[in-house]
């Protein structure tokens, strides 16, 4: 296999993947963890038949990028997903796998090397591709009542900074008014409108149910991250207003 992009270390052919659906083309970057003990492990997992999981790259702790799938094919990572009324994220996505053991296997910062490499990376994809900046991602955000990584501790802020993906400065986490499970009526209305213009998959039904929950741990993951539980305080829906206001007006 021959890389597509000049910063991929490795290549290593992984037997899962299949045809880009309908004629889609890259229009998403989508970041994830490896949430496995070993970075051995997942790599193992992912370029390997039996899983049915694969991905188009995998970036390794020192930094090392291995290429397990050609960009023009699907690869297997995304699941059943959604982002800005579309679904089959394969699909429409280039797929990265970082290594972190992830929530479940003790959850720690992704290491220096690895954050340089991943940006390399996404720059790389973005400007071959015209992936548009909104439309890189998490897979907390496409699957975000399945889905948790890359997670809160997952630096999008130096990504923005170094010319990869949205962010705006959050607001302070604070007191004072909240939305919360269970809530109802025209405030919540209002939340879940500014979620779905973001490009969550948000059903505008006036309450603050499971599914707005989620979507709401899944926005603080990527852009509040010092607070994520679940609760629409006012920084979390003042940094949801920052970013809608901050959107480019192409892409
Ligand atoms: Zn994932």
């Amino acid at each position: 296999m021959r890389p597509d992009s000049s910063v991929v270390t490795e290549t290593i052919a992984a037997p899962n993947h299949d045809a880009r659906r309908g004629g889609a083309r890259p229009e998403i970057l989508l970041l994830h963890y490896t949430g496995m003990e070993s970075g051995a492990t997942a790599l193992e997992r992912l370029s390997g038949e039996e899983a049915q999981v694969s991905s188009h790259y995998f970036v390794e702790e020192d930094g090392r990028i291995v290429q397990l799938v050609p960009e023009e094919r699907r690869a297997w990572h995304a699941g059943v997903s959604w982002w800005r009324g579309r679904d089959d994220v394969n699909s429409r996505s280039i797929g990265i796998e970082i290594v972190n053991p992830g929530h479940e296997h003790g959850y720690r910062a992704f290491p220096a090397a690895q954050i340089d490499a991943v940006i390399r990376l996404c720059r790389d994809c973005v400007a071959r591709w015209a992936i548009p900046a909104r439309n890189v991602l998490g897979h907390s955000d496409v699957a975000p009542t399945r889905k948790e990584d890359p997670g809160e501790l997952f630096p999008w802020d130096q990504l923005f900074r170094s010319g990869v993906g949205h962010w705006t400065e959050p607001a302070k986490a604070t007191g004072g008014r909240f939305l919360t499970l269970g809530d109802r009526g025209q405030p919540v209305e209002a939340y879940q409108g500014l979620l779905a213009a973001y490009g969550y998959l948000q059903e505008i039904n006036g309450t603050f149910d499971e599914a707005t929950r989620s979507n709401t741990f899944a926005f603080q993951r990527h852009f509040r991250p010092s607070r994520v539980d679940g609760i629409a305080d006012m920084g979390s829906i003042t940094t949801l207003h920052r970013l809608l206001t901050s959107l480019p007006t192409l892409g």
